[in-house]
């Protein structure tokens, strides 16, 4: 515990050993597809050879992967966007109530307009992002203010196109349902939003 960051080493673990337990499979309020569960390690012994890197170095290259991780939650977060827009356009060019389709009524023609312009700022800030990744030259402030601003988005966008179902939004026999449970995470998981804005802050601020 003294030596902090520096006494962490990365280790591949085989999950047939003595020691190795899968806790029992989470219940998430979205992402269902995906089983999440906790691990437990009790006195599991390890070689040195199955060390992945330095020793000493894992919290390092835990850290290094950061951008990449908070890269590929935003690039989700753009592609729900976009996903979630197509068929909510869908439904309110097909979908009458008082005599006229959804689609002719100011509020759903704003609603929709504000998700189109918020999917093509997020996209230009995607792009933006992965470009710099490729170059490797993606800083951790820059990609933390990207997570921030497109998951914020994503729920946000998602919760407006989900009300334009009426009660057939909070069905799941509609897509946009899944859509909007899945979204929740996405603010969490990677970093929260709040430490998104620290990491923002502390540059902005110099501590
Ligand atoms: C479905 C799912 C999948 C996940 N997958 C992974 C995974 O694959 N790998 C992995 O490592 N982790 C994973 N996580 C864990 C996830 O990254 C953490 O839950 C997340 O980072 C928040 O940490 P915490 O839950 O300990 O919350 P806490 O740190 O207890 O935070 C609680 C609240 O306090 C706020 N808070 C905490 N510190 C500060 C601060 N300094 N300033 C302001 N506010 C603060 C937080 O923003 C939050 O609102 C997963 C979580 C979920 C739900």
């Amino acid at each position: 515990p003294q030596a902090k960051a520096k006494g962490i080493s990365i280790f591949l673990v085989d999950a047939a050993l003595d020691g190795v337990k899968k806790g029992r499979s989470l219940q998430k309020i979205g992402l269902h597809a995906q089983d999440t569960a906790e691990l437990f390690f009790d006195d599991v012994y390890v070689p040195t050879t199955q060390r992945l890197g330095e020793e000493g170095q894992g919290f390092a290259y835990l850290m290094q992967e950061l951008p990449r991780e908070r890269l590929s939650i935003s690039m989700m977060a753009l592609g729900s966007i976009l996903g979630a827009i197509e068929i909510t356009k869908d439904y309110v060019l097909e979908r009458k109530a008082f005599g006229q389709p959804l689609s002719q009524m100011q509020n759903t023609r704003f609603v929709l307009a504000n998700a189109q312009i918020k999917a093509k700022a997020a996209q230009a800030f995607v792009d933006q992002c992965a470009a710099l990744y490729q170059q490797h030259q993606l800083s951790v402030t820059q990609v933390a203010a990207l997570k921030c601003f497109i998951t914020d988005a994503q729920c946000e966008v998602i919760d407006q196109l989900l009300q334009l179902f009426g009660g057939y939004g909070y069905m799941q026999e509609y897509p946009i349902s899944r859509f909007f449970v899945d979204a929740r995470v996405q603010k969490i998981y990677g970093g929260t939003n709040e430490i998104m804005k620290e990491i923002v802050a502390r540059e902005l601020l110099g501590k």
